[in-house]
């Protein structure tokens, strides 16, 4: 297993972009702003809205929520349905980079993570010095939850796959299965524009839930009980399980570093994924870190974003007062 791997240098954006659209579930309308970071940053979480340093660093000690997104959130702080944006980052890897908020989740777009990668691209990329960490996997691990399941396998082609199937019981989607082998190109190409579902039978329960609320046919595929609602019509034949993979690769981002491996997924959702994440992290046998490194000896960010959760990892780079007071001075925008 000690094969060389080709070592992936850190990266954050060139240069400051923004971005204005809806919240999915909160309804309201949200301005974000993503902001170059320093190496060993990390993806960092702002809310820009709340007095005081609110920071969320994205980790799977962060995780809060799972039900219809992924919310994470530190200290009472919180940011809902960070997954297309996390994914994004990941494909793109950009691994150093601050996101402000003026409200409580990252605005739906489209539904999918196209708007987000153009965005990314359009703020071009700086390569950092620092190499990043990477995690291998090379033992076989399986999680359950009724009929939901995810194996996570070492591989030999020193990638990141997932081979993923959905399961509904419903005429349009009844059983669906893609695989994919990641790479930035792939992903533009693959993944980045299949768009989020939703079941127009669930719509009233979700929304009695307080879910949903910024919900509509322009960010969301709606599936009624024997045609698709959308006037778009599906951008893939296969969109639904494609947008599957798209929010496992914004999940796997909780990891905070790339992983060698291959997902099989079948039926499962954000709370499946981020209980893989939590699970691998409580198997140290079942992975290795490339390079090298002990628990109790965290050297880097990655490692302690990995280890240590939200704690230890917001002191180390974070220069809060340049940011912020950029932050509090700025007009609004
Ligand atoms: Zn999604």
């Amino acid at each position: 297993m000690n094969r060389p791997y080709k070592m992936i240098h850190e990266k954050t954006i060139k240069r400051e972009v923004s971005f204005c659209g809806v919240g999915l579930h909160s309804g309201k309308r949200i301005n974000m702003r993503l902001l170059p970071a320093p190496e060993g940053t990390g993806i960092v979480f702002m809310r820009t809205d709340i007095m005081g340093l609110a920071l969320i660093p994205v980790c799977s000690a962060s995780v809060l929520s799972t039900f219809y997104s992924t919310t994470i959130g530190v200290n009472g702080v919180r940011v809902q349905t960070v997954e297309h944006l996390l994914a994004a980052l990941y494909a793109l890897s950009i691994n150093n980079i601050f996101i402000e908020l003026d409200g409580e989740e990252v605005p739906i777009a489209d539904g999918s993570a196209a708007p987000f990668v153009d965005l990314l691209l359009g703020a071009g990329e700086v390569r950092q010095e620092k190499k990043r960490m990477i995690l291998e996997v090379v033992e076989p691990l399986t999680i359950v939850d009724g009929e939901k399941k995810i194996n996570l396998f070492p591989v030999t082609h020193g990638g990141f796959e997932i081979a993923y199937t959905i399961a509904y019981q419903h005429p349009l989607i009844a059983r669906s299965s893609y695989s994919y082998l990641h790479s930035q190109d792939r992903f533009i190409q693959e993944i980045a524009s299949a768009r989020t579902f939703g079941f127009l039978k669930d719509i009233k329960q979700l929304l009695a839930k307080g879910y949903a609320k910024g919900g509509s046919l322009e960010n969301a595929i709606v599936v009624g009980d024997d045609k698709i609602l959308n006037q778009e019509q599906l951008r893939f034949e296969n969109e639904f399980v494609r947008h599957k993979i798209l929010d496992l690769i914004g999940d796997i981002a909780l990891l905070g570093m790339p992983i060698i491996g291959k997902i099989v997924a079948y039926h499962a959702g954000h709370q499946l994924h981020t209980r893989l994440i939590e699970t691998l992290r409580k198997h140290q046998t079942a992975f290795r870190l490339i390079p090298p490194t002990k628990r109790d000896s965290i050297r880097t960010r990655e490692h302690a974003l990995f280890f240590g959760g939200a704690g230890p990892c917001a002191v180390e780079t974070y220069q809060p007062r340049q940011v912020r007071k950029k932050a509090t001075v700025r007009k609004p925008f």
